[in-house]
């Protein structure tokens, strides 16, 4: 037996004729790089999420960094992070030059929200909340504080698209957001691509700008930007599964209803979904104290898991230098040795659902 922990080529069946024809239009109108796919995808994009504008670009680790710096992040500021996060998070605040300061997660495994004014400094210039595994940070407190110390939000929604508070979907609801579009992610691309997308006018035409050398119009740079365009296959393919992502999601959340009717009795912690929340469980992560030993037996029947992450954010050897204090992090630490992320993707057989079950009580 052998139960992958996702199966990409399960998704592309379902989808064959679809995406076969939106590649081969690519190929025969050679728009490889930005152009008509690419703008319709924005298009599309912009009006599943409720966003006013939307710039694709090349992955989803571009798109955290050009909002840094479209939002002025460089040198001396300081911008919150959660303790867990996939590096990303961090290191886009790292690289523009900043300092990535990080809050504890709490047990629905974003970022703590009480902790978070304890970690504001003069320098501070903004929050990154992270939707983490597919679970809406808790926005209106972090909107709250960041109205209050007037600092920029940024959500980093690379693992939620669709995800909501209140109906409102995560993405809309900070400043700006970031979005991956990584092949397992829950909207994937064939290949690397992301997006941001925002109400800002202004933040949106500084990272378009940004993303093509710093040209409002060809051959005119009005700054040194960079190289991060969406390529046209990336763009059709997306366009041709967006259509299909609402009701993916569904089954995603069906599967994640049946793991906690067969779990009920396990002896583990299973993922908690705030009441005003809609997790849309691009993981389904589980903690237990004897996660190394579960997932050694998961393993010896051919069934795959991941842990996300193994090591908090703070205590990565790149962040040595800050001299993270680990009391700080302490809920970070904990889940990071208990957490174990078990298969779940739109095409998970109910039946391997019941078999990996079975395995875990
Ligand atoms: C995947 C991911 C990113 C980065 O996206 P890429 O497209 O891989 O660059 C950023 N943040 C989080 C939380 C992610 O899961």
């Amino acid at each position: 037996m052998n139960i992958p922990f996702v199966d990409l080529n399960r998704q592309y069946l379902r989808i064959k004729e679809e995406i076969d024809e939106a590649i081969a239009g690519v190929i025969r109108d050679s728009a490889y790089v930005g152009g008509d796919r690419v703008m319709q995808f924005e298009h599309d994009f912009a009006e599943w999420l409720g966003a006013q504008h939307v710039v694709a670009c090349a992955n989803g680790t571009d798109s955290i960094e050009m909002l840094l710096d479209a939002f002025g992040v460089g040198p001396g500021d300081e911008v919150i992070v959660p303790a867990l996060s996939w590096i990303s998070t961090a290191e886009a605040v790292g690289t523009r030059g900043a300092t990535p300061v990080f809050v504890d997660i709490d047990d629905t495994y974003c970022i703590d929200v009480t902790k978070i004014e304890a970690k504001i400094t003069p320098r501070t210039k903004g929050i990154i909340p992270v939707h983490l595994y597919g679970c809406p940070a808790d926005m209106p407190p972090i909107m709250a504080i960041a109205k209050q110390h007037s600092l920029f939000v940024l959500e980093d929604c690379a693992q939620a698209h669709g995800a909501m508070i209140n109906g409102q979907k995560v993405g809309t609801i900070g400043h700006a957001a970031s979005f991956s579009f990584y092949p397992g992610k829950n909207l994937g691309a064939y290949g690397d691509a992301g997006c941001i997308a925002t109400k800002d006018g202004d933040i949106a035409m500084k990272v378009r700008m940004i993303a093509n050398h710093g040209q409002p119009q060809k051959h005119k740079h009005l700054i040194e930007g960079r190289n991060s365009r969406m390529d046209g296959i990336h763009a059709a393919v997306l366009s041709v599964k967006l259509r299909h992502l609402d009701k993916w999601t569904e089954e995603r959340i069906s599967l994640a209803n049946l793991y906690c009717i067969a779990l009920k009795e396990a002896d583990m912690i299973l993922p908690k979904t705030p009441a005003d929340k809609k997790h849309v469980f691009h993981l389904f992560v589980v903690r237990s104290q004897r996660r190394d030993e579960i997932r050694k037996n998961l393993s010896k029947v051919g069934i795959s898991t991941a842990i996300h992450y193994p090591t908090p954010l703070p205590l990565m050897d790149c962040y040595h230098h800050l001299e993270p204090r680990r009391e700080e992090f302490q809920n970070a630490i904990d889940y990071t040795s208990q957490i174990l992320s078990i298969p779940i993707f739109a095409e998970l057989r109910p039946s391997e659902l019941d078999i990996i079950s079975q395995q875990l009580i």
